[in-house]
């Protein structure tokens, strides 16, 4: 799976487009969808340090379950203004989505993919790349620098347009 850098940057892409008049708060929450699923990282180093380490919880969190659950969970810590509760879900999902899918790009695991119907254990993977290629972070500033060379197209025709209806 890609580092949490490249999620990272691949999440502000993706908000950046799907939210591009929306507020800062908004895009907050699909960059926090974004890289959240990963936070079963530091839980289960945690865990792995006690007798109670559970070696599902990895593909539990990489899961449509675990998405839904995450965003659920994750949506019920802010009361941001302007935004419902259902808006808030939505938001960290489209995130959640992003890395997903991110992940099954990858051979994570030993090659079996991502279990997306956990709790039935069904690999889901595209297979196309090793997730230690150290070009990923690569690929995150380049989506980057695509999103935002769309978004300031967008804003270009849309001043455009604007100057003509005026
Ligand atoms: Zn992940």
């Amino acid at each position: 799976m890609p580092d949490v850098f490249t999620h990272f940057l691949v999440g502000v892409s993706i908000a950046l487009l799907v939210r591009k008049d929306g507020s800062r708060a908004e895009r907050m929450l699909i960059i926090l969808g974004a890289v959240l699923i990963d936070i079963e990282r530091p839980f289960s180093w945690l865990l792995a340090s006690t007798e109670f380490y559970w070696i599902g919880l990895t593909p539990a969190f990489h899961s449509i379950l675990g998405a839904v659950f995450l965003s659920y969970s994750a949506a019920a810590c802010f009361d941001l203004e302007h935004t419902t509760f259902r808006e808030r879900v939505k938001l960290i999902l489209i995130g959640c989505t992003v890395h997903l899918l991110l992940d099954m790009t990858m051979y994570p695991w030993e090659e079996r993919g991502l279990y997306l119907l956990y709790p039935l254990k069904i690999t889901f993977s595209f297979n196309l790349l090793w997730p230690d290629f150290w070009w990923l972070p690569v690929f995150g500033i380049a989506s980057l620098l695509v999103a935002l060379g769309i978004r300031y197209l967008m804003t270009l025709t849309q001043s455009s347009k604007a100057e003509r209806d005026s």
